[in-house]
């Protein structure tokens, strides 16, 4: 059946409205967790990767909070912290979920990084909005002294905005791959992976941007050579004329008409179009099935039998 990777989106651990408590993401988690466990079941090798928005967003709350009490971390250290707590969630409860039906299965989360290219021209123009809304005079003294970007949201106040590069190869891909051929879960690349750059001697740093994890997903399950690429949204797969007047969703279709519809900008920057794009690349890329779907249909999204999705040949 070969390895499938699935991307959970931001519904997967939290719902709109709610808060973000512990209480909150581990209901949300245990429910998610019943899902991958019926994939399990039926024999799919699963890696796990998943968004971080919400939670990223509160760490970077509590460091401004106590940025007077302890030293604040900058924003690839607080997109590892999220990497670990979310990780530690799924694989709690994957592994009762699990035990539930009598399987035992080592689950590993892997602290991923991403590698991007600095010279991204995303690093001049910084679209994605990240943390929580601010006051003009905040987003001012931000901008003036810390050389930040930050952009009006017409209504809801100021918004830090960071770059989105592409993302290029994901760095612990060998370490992922040997457990996975040992038959471990992994839950890795969280948040589209922590974005790094390489220097001129070849190491490596941290920057402030966020990647797109479906765009991530791609690349991660290329690298592994995965057999199919499942993104579990709270839609079940992209449309056209999305929300308006003749809204048509689309089930399996062909790469070409999916170019057509992709440049006619049906897809949303931000939230459908990278998906959309992931498997566009992840077919290119060789891979069989690639899919958008909803998060209660994983099963019938790994059959190829809904959602929005490209099968290969
Ligand atoms: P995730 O956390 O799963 O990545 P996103 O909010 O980034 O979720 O993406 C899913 C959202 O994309 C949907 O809730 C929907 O509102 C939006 N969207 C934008 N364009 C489209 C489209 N053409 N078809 C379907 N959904 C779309
Ligand atoms: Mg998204």
């Amino acid at each position: 059946m070969g390895i499938t990777v699935v991307a959970l989106g931001g519904n997967a651990i939290l719902q709109k409205g709610e808060k973000g408590t512990a209480e909150d993401q581990l209901r949300n988690i245990r429910k998610t967790a019943a899902q991958l466990a019926g994939l399990i079941e039926e024999g799919y090798s699963l890696v796990i990767t998943h968004g971080n928005g919400p939670q990223v967003g509160n760490i970077m709350i509590q460091n401004e909070a106590g940025r007077d009490k302890v030293p604040q971390m900058p924003m690839d250290i607080c997109g590892a912290q999220s990497q670990g707590m979310i990780g530690y969630m799924l694989q709690m409860c994957l592994r009762n979920a699990l035990k539930q039906v009598g399987l035992n299965i080592p689950i590993s989360t892997v602290v991923t990084q991403t590698l991007v290219d600095k010279h991204d021209p995303a690093f001049s123009h910084p679209t994605k909005p990240v943390g929580p809304f601010y006051s003009k005079e905040w987003a001012q003294e931000r901008m003036e002294f810390h050389g930040e970007s930050w952009i009006e949201d017409a209504g809801r106040g100021w918004r830090r905005v960071v770059p989105s590069p592409d993302p290029k190869a994901i760095i612990e891909t060998p370490s992922i791959k040997s457990l996975v051929d040992q038959g471990h879960i992994v839950i890795c690349s969280g948040g589209g992976g922590i974005p790094v750059i390489e220097l001129e001697d070849g190491s490596l740093a941290g920057v402030e941007a966020v990647i797109e994890k479906d765009l991530s997903a791609e690349i991660l399950a290329t690298s592994i050579k995965a057999d199919s690429l499942i993104i579990l949204t709270d839609v079940n797969g992209a449309a056209l004329n999305y929300t308006g007047s003749g809204e048509t969703w689309l089930e399996e279709v062909t790469m070409s008409q999916l170019v057509r519809y992709y440049n006619e900008s049906h897809f949303f920057e931000g939230s459908m179009r990278p998906k959309v794009k992931a498997i566009m690349r992840f077919i290119e890329h060789g891979g069989r099935l690639a899919v958008i779907a909803c998060l209660d249909k994983a099963r019938e999204a790994a059959l190829g039998q809904t959602g929005t999705r490209i099968v290969a040949g």
